[in-house]
C-alpha cells in the first residue's frame, strides 16, 4: 500500500461579521429584482458593488454595467445606480433624459449626502474626510456646488487644512474608512478647530466598523490573514491594513481562491479570513476548500457581534412585489 501523506492540521479563524452588508444585499438585490419585473437589459451605472463575481453573475443575467449615463441608449429600460451614490448632477441628467431610475445607493450613504446639505444651508464649509476618486467620495462631494466642499484624505491634509471662517465649520466622512485613522483624523480637526460640528459619531458605518472589530480580535491570533475582497474595494483594503497593524505578519487581500500565493501561505499553522462587505460567502468557500486540498483545516467562527440590519428595496421594486 503506498503511504498516503498526512497533510499538516491549519486552525481557520473565521471572522464573523464578515462579507456582504445590508447596502450590499440591497443593491445587489434591486438589480435582480428589477431583472425579474422589467426583463433585461438593466443597465447599472457603475458596478453596483465592487466585486468581480457579483457583477460578472448580473451581467449574464442581462445587466449592463456602464460608468456614465451617456453610455446608454435612449431607453424605457430601468437604470440602476450604484450602492456608493451618486452626485446630484447624475439623476439630473436622467430626469432631463426621461430615465427610469431605481436608486440602490445604500441609506447610509444618503444619510451623510443629507447631512452635507444640511450643514451647507446652514451655512457651514465642509470638510469630507475620504479618498480622492472613490465613487462614494465623488457623490458626496457632488451633492453641493464645486468649492463648497474639501476633501480631507490624511491627518497631514487635517494638520493644514485651513478654513474661510473656523467658526463656522463642519465634517463628514466617507461610510468605509479606516475606524482608527478617521478617529485620529476627527481628533486633529476637532483640537483645531473647537467649534466644527460633526456626526455623533463618525459616519463609517456599522458594516465597516463590525467588519474590523472582528479583525481586530482574529489577526493577533493566526500566522496569517486572508481578506477576501476587490482591490478597489475600500472596506476590504482597510480590513487588511487592520490585519497588518494588529501585528499579522503575513495578510492578503484576493478576489478568489485562484489568487492564493502557497509561497505565502503554504506553511501556516492558523489562518484568518475575513470577507469585505461586497464579497459573497462562496469566495469565502471556495477559499476555505482550497486550503483544505492542502491542510487538514479545523474552521471556527469568532463572531464580535450581531447582525440585523436589512434595507428596503427602493419603492417602484417593493410597489412591484405588493403588486403580485
Ligand atoms: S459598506 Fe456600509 S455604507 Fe457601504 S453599502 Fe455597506 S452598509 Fe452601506
Amino acid at each position: 500500500m503506498p503511504e498516503i501523506a498526512q497533510k499538516p492540521p491549519l486552525k481557520v479563524l473565521l471572522c464573523s461579521p464578515r462579507g456582504f452588508c445590508a447596502g450590499v444585499v440591497r443593491a445587489i438585490d434591486s438589480v435582480e429584482r428589477a431583472l425579474e419585473v422589467y426583463g433585461p437589459p438593466v443597465y447599472v451605472r457603475h458596478e453596483i458593488v465592487h466585486n468581480r463575481f457579483v457583477v460578472e453573475s448580473l451581467r449574464r443575467k442581462g445587466a449592463i454595467f456602464v460608468e456614465e449615463l451617456a453610455e446608454i441608449p435612449d431607453t424605457d429600460a430601468p437604470v440602476v445606480f450604484s450602492a456608493h451614490g451618486v452626485a446630484k448632477s447624475v439623476p439630473a441628467e436622467a430626469a432631463q433624459r426621461n430615465l427610469f431610475v431605481l436608486d440602490a445607493t445604500c441609506p447610509l450613504v444618503t444619510k451623510v449626502h443629507r447631512e452635507a446639505e444640511i450643514h451647507q444651508r446652514r451655512g457651514r464649509e465642509i470638510v469630507l474626510v475620504g479618498h480622492a476618486g472613490h465613487p462614494e467620495v465623488v457623490g458626496t462631494m457632488g451633492q453641493l456646488p464645486g468649492g463648497a466642499v474639501t476633501l480631507v484624505e490624511t491627518l497631514a491634509d487635517a494638520q493644514r487644512f485651513a478654513p474661510r471662517d473656523a467658526s463656522k465649520l463642519a465634517y463628514v466622512t466617507q461610510t468605509t474608512l479606516s475606524v482608527d485613522d478617521t478617529a485620529q483624523i476627527v481628533e486633529c480637526l476637532k483640537s483645531r478647530f473647537p467649534a466644527i460640528v460633526g456626526p455623533h459619531k463618525e459616519d463609517i458605518c456599522y458594516a465597516t466598523t463590525n467588519r474590523q472589530d472582528a479583525v481586530k480580535r482574529v489577526a493577533p491570533q493566526v500566522d496569517a490573514m486572508i481578506v477576501v475582497g476587490a482591490p478597489n474595494s475600500s472596506n476590504s483594503q482597510r480590513l487588511k491594513e487592520v490585519a497588518e497593524r494588529e501585528g499579522c505578519p503575513r495578510a492578503a487581500l484576493l478576489q478568489n481562491a485562484g489568487e492564493i500565493d502557497w509561497g505565502l501561505f503554504g506553511n501556516i499553522k492558523s489562518l484568518g479570513i475575513t470577507a469585505g462587505a461586497s464579497a459573497p460567502e462562496v469566495l469565502v468557500e471556495q477559499i476555505i476548500a482550497a486550503f483544505a486540498e492542502r491542510y487538514n483545516v479545523d474552521v471556527a467562527s469568532v463572531s464580535t457581534a450581531d447582525e440585523s440590519v436589512f434595507f428596503p428595496l427602493p419603492r417602484a421594486l417593493r410597489e412591484s412585489e405588493a403588486a403580485e
